[in-house]
């Protein structure tokens, strides 16, 4: 489970997370919606431990996968080398995610933006984490592959492992089994996925 407890994050003299508080269980999905700059990358960022500089209080397992909106692969090394040493940095079997041989060989910055979302996400479901965090993972990506993400967090489900995703895509929000909605600093919806209130969005 991960649970945050009166969090209050600020950039300089700008408030983005007012005293939220929220708890993941294992074997949920969780939608963070918002407007635009509402903070919701801001509250995956301390979700997931890469931001530290919040006041409150956070419980989280170890066991996390987090691919951040914006890309981080190595982008000088091929995507065979950028999966050896994020498996090897998980303490986990090499993966290849059955990429054919040519994408394995490229050079991440040589790959078209869609393959560099592609791996990003593998890479957070590299050693099989109970807590998937996805921001915005369907951005930019092709139809084919936003379903494809979304089978593999409904398998994961199915195996009682979480994911903690944000989008604009009302779709997307509603298939989750819970939504939190930020705006101005504070959740203005929490509840059923079903539930929402679309007019936030
Ligand atoms: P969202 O993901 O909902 O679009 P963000 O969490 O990215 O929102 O950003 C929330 C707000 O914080 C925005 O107003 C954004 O401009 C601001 N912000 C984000 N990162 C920084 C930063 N490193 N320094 C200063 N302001 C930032």
């Amino acid at each position: 489970m991960i649970i945050l407890k009166n969090i209050n994050k600020s950039y300089g003299a700008k408030k983005i997370l007012d005293g939220v508080s929220a708890g993941f269980d294992l074997g949920e999905t969780v939608a963070v919606a918002g407007k635009n700059g509402s903070g919701k990358t801001a509250l995956l960022k301390i979700i997931t431990g890469a931001d530290v500089r919040f006041k409150g209080e956070r419980t989280a397992p170890a066991s996390l996968g987090y691919a951040p909106q914006e890309n981080a692969l190595f982008g000088d090394i091929s995507v065979r080398e950028n999966l050896a040493f994020f498996c090897a940095a998980q303490n986990a079997k090499f993966e290849s995610f059955e990429l054919p041989k040519d994408i394995l060989n490229k050079k991440v910055k040589n790959l078209s933006g869609g393959m560099k979302r592609r791996i990003n996400i593998l890479t957070a479901l590299i050693g099989d984490p109970d807590f998937l965090v996805l921001d915005e993972p369907t951005a930019n990506l092709d139809i084919v592959y936003q379903r494809l993400i979304f089978d593999i967090i409904i398998e994961r489900k199915k195996r009682g492992k979480s994911a903690i995703f944000t989008s604009h895509s009302e779709k997307e929000i509603k298939s989750a089994d819970r939504v939190y909605v930020l705006e101005d600093g504070k959740f203005v919806y929490e509840g059923a996925g079903n539930g929402f209130r679309d007019a936030l969005i």
